[in-house]
């Protein structure tokens, strides 16, 4: 066994450092590393189980021109011929890069300059701006630079914590349990959310706010502050710039009253709130994609920052407001400036900015103004104006607003160029060249989390196949395209240095960007990087700002009035994340274990609304919007406001039938950031009926997915599971079945058939299905896959005398059912989350699970009761 390697986890901005000990080929063992100030050790569900996607399956491992296969001269050689003639041909700003927050920040760099400084235009974008480019605006026009002033430790010493659209519980786990800690030691926890979600179940205060309501909501709580003398008038004077008539604009239409009816929120709690907030000087107002998917999301952002500005809370311990990461590496791409919007190393494209970053790259071609950002973008690609891009590391097929349009858009696109690590992604089919990237576990370089701490991330594996990393790709192309000494890197520690000097180039602090030192160290310096903090532990401290005359800005924002149900498209959609997936599930759909928490793509839907539209918990629903329909398995749910669904964003065309949400939201954005509104599509929805429903369970994978109604897959241990509904015809079904031995079972009256197939004695698929009777639970079959022999009881789908039905899964860890936690609850009498745990280990490791815990908890005991 190897020593353990220090690195930091795939996934989201929360940033935690890992231990990871290579245990032989393409095997590690992960925990979280103790020394690492994100995480403390800790890891949530996601991060714990990522030694279970680090093998080679799916994965793209050599160059491909179309469907063939080719070696890496011939494709850099394509990419940089096709490149440079379109440019030729058509100008500069006839190609663009759309890359991704999955890439390290030395990969974002050399794309960046490529594209800035000599291709000559700023059409590089990210899947970055999806998540959070409405902070970085906001961020700019209130701090005339894009900081986050807080970092976790703030959260250490908040008497009052306010959660802003975010389900923290769930997206950003380890930041929760901190959040948690500090409430136990006695810090009040608002959360403000139109769903009753994990993290609201467990608030003192949830403001079920009506979508699109957060400006009215903070601006109304500003003007309490005002009248209840907890504006800090003296920090104002001193340190923010307030514009003329501001005060005056804000009183208007404020009152608690006006702000309750608009934002549909009760009187009584509003008020709780206000006073709470009025009185905790130490308040950290923690939010994420919430406020920044909104076609209001700039003035969303800056209404938070005018409350935090306009109470002096900021800059000091437990005070301040803090816009969290959805991706690994968003904040280091911001660093780079690898957004349309921004040139580099935090400066815009103002002329000197210009003049000083061309001066230190020594660029041919400098961009003269912000490019394309992403949905722009991509309407650009489907008008023929970009006539050669290159996808990095992201899946816009699937991810973007209104994915179906972005399909015909690369359909129609002269090039395409998809670096990637996985072969089959939905982006992926419509490529020209493919290029094979290397894979966390293999990539070197850094990243930085939500708090601005850099981490490295460090190779366990030598590289598979040909995957090579993505800044030797883009490196390549660019010596191929002519300029061979600006990108003359051998190892990720060159790109660092020089990213490092560019922030200090001309920097008399008016950037708080600036990595002063760590540009000296040689590579073993950069090998041995310890996690470290950029712009202070306690930014702002001093009340002085990266503006010209220093102060900081309170930015007028007015609520914009909120659109009334329309007939066609009564409800209102909303989109967002399982706790145990992540993004399009290319690598979390790897883990067996990550699947068990929601093995479905579920729309949940107030009861009234199943009531009144004939919609039934576990049946089927057509999700429509203006732009496009999916299929969903419906729950109902009291934690949904009434005329409101909730769609997760994880499924895709190669892993459901009709589960894809990227169809579906509209691809209008906010106005300054350019950020689409993901949470509030006009919608409508209605019951599906088919004559079938049923599984399909494989040892292996398909090669296409089933052809049926409804059909979604997940990873299971030793194998595949496809949930299945349709009308048609089974013997399409029935032929994916592979060839062996086969057990079969039919019950006419109730249209039940079940098959089995065993080869070499072992179950290699099983085929469930029926018409009006019950489907036995999935965990007994599924674990068969995996069993010596077969079971005489298989066709039963338990085992010989049990009734095996745990129930979902809620502690993945432990692989611990709803049913097993319920039964331990009342035979054992547990009163508490930690008495769960002792009984049956539920929620000891990574934690993920305690929330669930706590709610499952709380009504087993309302029930006795
Ligand atoms: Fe990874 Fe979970 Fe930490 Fe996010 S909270 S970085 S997913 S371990």
């Amino acid at each position: 066994m190897s020593e353990a390697v220090r690195t930091t986890c795939a996934y989201c901005g929360v940033g935690c450092g890992i231990r990871a000990t290579v245990t032989g080929e393409r095997k590690v063992t992960i925990e979280g590393d103790p020394d690492h100030p994100a995480n403390r050790g800790r890891l949530c569900s996601k991060g714990t189980h990522l030694g279970e996607t680090v093998g080679l399956e799916g994965r793209l491992l050599t160059p491909m021109i179309g469907k063939k296969r080719t070696n890496w001269d011939r494709a850099l050689d394509l990419v940089a011929k096709r490149f440079k003639e379109t440019i030729a041909r058509h100008g500069p700003n006839s190609v663009a890069f759309y890359v991704s927050g999955q890439l390290l920040t030395e990969d974002y760099y050399v794309a960046n300059k490529l594209m800035k400084g000599f291709i000559g235009t700023a059409n590089i974008d990210t899947n970055s701006r999806l998540c959070m480019s409405s902070a970085v605006a906001g961020h700019t026009r209130a701090f005339g630079e894009d900081i986050v002033p807080a970092t976790y430790n703030d959260l250490d010493a908040a008497d009052l914590i306010i959660l802003v659209g975010s389900n923290t519980a769930w997206c950003h786990p380890i930041i929760y349990q901190r959040i948690r800690a500090r409430c136990e030691a006695g810090a009040k926890l608002v959360v403000i959310d139109p769903r009753r979600t994990e993290t609201a179940e467990e608030a003192d205060i949830h403001l079920a706010i009506r979508p699109g309501g957060d400006v009215a909501l903070m601006n109304g709580l500003l003007q309490y502050c005002r009248e209840a003398g907890a504006v800090d008038d003296d920090y104002l004077a001193a340190h923010v710039a307030v514009p003329e008539n501001f005060w005056d604009e804000l009183g208007e239409g404020n009152d608690l009253w006006s702000v309750a009816r608009a934002c549909d929120v009760p009187v009584a709690d509003l008020r709780r709130f206000y006073e709470l907030f009025a009185a905790t000087p130490r308040t950290v107002t923690m939010f994420s994609q919430g406020i920044n998917q909104s076609t209001s999301g700039t003035d969303q952002v800056n209404a938070i920052l005018n409350l935090h500005l306009a109470t002096g809370r900021i800059g000091k311990p437990g005070a301040a407001p803090f816009s969290i990461t959805g991706q690994p590496n968003a904040m280091g791409g911001r660093e780079v400036g690898g957004l349309a919007s921004t040139l580099a190393a935090h400066m815009d494209f103002a002329p000197e900015n210009r003049d000083r970053v061309q001066r230190f790259w020594a660029a041919p071609a400098m961009a003269e103004k912000p490019g394309l950002k992403a949905v722009d973008l991509f309407r650009a690609v489907g008008e023929g104006r970009i006539k050669a891009l290159w996808v990095m590391a992201t899946n816009p097929a699937v991810s973007m607003p209104d994915a179906g349009r972005v399909r015909e858009a690369l359909a129609a696109c002269p090039f395409v160029v998809v670096s990637d690590v996985i072969e089959n992604t939905d982006t992926g089919a419509f490529a020209h060249v493919r290029l094979p990237a290397a894979a966390w576990g293999e990539k070197d370089g850094t990243v930085t989390n939500s708090d601005r701490t850099i981490s490295r991330q460090r190779a366990l594996f030598a590289m598979p196949g040909e995957a090579m990393p993505d800044w030797w790709i883009v490196k390549e192309v660019a010596r191929r395209m002519g300029w061979k000494t600006a990108f003359s890197y051998d190892r990720p520690a060159d790109i660092w240095r020089e990213h490092c000097r560019l922030s200090t180039y001309d920097n008399d602090g008016a950037r708080l960007f600036a990595l002063p030192g760590a540009a000296q160290g040689g590579n073993a310096a950069y090998d041995d990087m310890k996690p470290f903090r950029w712009g202070g532990d306690q930014t702002f401290a001093d009340g002085r700002f990266s503006t010209i005359d220093g102060r900081a800005r309170l930015v007028p924002v007015a609520q914009k009035p909120l659109p009334e149900p329309l007939v066609k498209w009564p409800l209102t959609l909303n989109t967002g994340r399982y706790r145990d997936q992540w993004h399009t599930m290319t690598r979390t759909g790897l883990a067996p274990k990550l699947a068990r928490h929601r093995e479905e793509p579920l729309v949940e839907v107030h009861p009234d609304d199943a009531a009144r539209l004939g919609l039934v918990g576990g049946g089927l629903a057509r999700v429509e919007t203006p732009q496009g329909e999916s299929v969903y398995r419906i729950v109902v749910s009291e934690g949904q406001r009434p005329g409101e669904l909730f769609v997760p964003i994880h499924w895709t065309d190669r892993t459901s039938s009709g589960g894809r949400t990227g169809l579906l939201p509209r691809p209008l954005v906010d106005p300054v950031s350019g950020q689409p509104g993901f949470k509030r599509t006009p919608a409508a929805i209605a019951p599906v009926a088919t004559r079938w429903r049923g599984f399909l369970l494989l040892a292996n994978e398909l090669d296409e997915r089933p052809a049926c109604l409804w059909a979604t897959r997940v990873a299971v241990p030793a194998g595949v599971l496809w949930e299945l509904a349709g009308n048609g015809d089974l013997k399409c079904i029935e032929a994916l079945l592979p060839r062996g031995e086969r057990i079969e079972a039919q019950d006419i009256a109730r249209g039940t058939r079940r098959v089995a197939v065993v080869t070499g004695g072992r179950l290699a698929g099983a085929l469930f299905v029926t018409e009006s009777g019950e489907l036995p639970p999935r965990d007994w079959l599924i674990a068969q896959l995996s069993a010596p022999d077969v079971a005489p009881t298989l066709l039963a789908g338990r085992a010989p005398g049990v009734a095996a039905d745990r129930g979902p899964i809620i502690c993945v860890c432990f692989d611990i059912g709803l049913k097993t936690i319920a039964a331990a609850i009342r035979d054992q009498q547990l009163a508490d989350v930690a008495a769960i745990g002792g009984a049956i280990g539920a929620g000891t490791n990574c934690g993920s699970c305690r929330p669930a815990l706590a709610r499952i908890l709380a009504e087993e005991t309302s029930d006795a009761a």
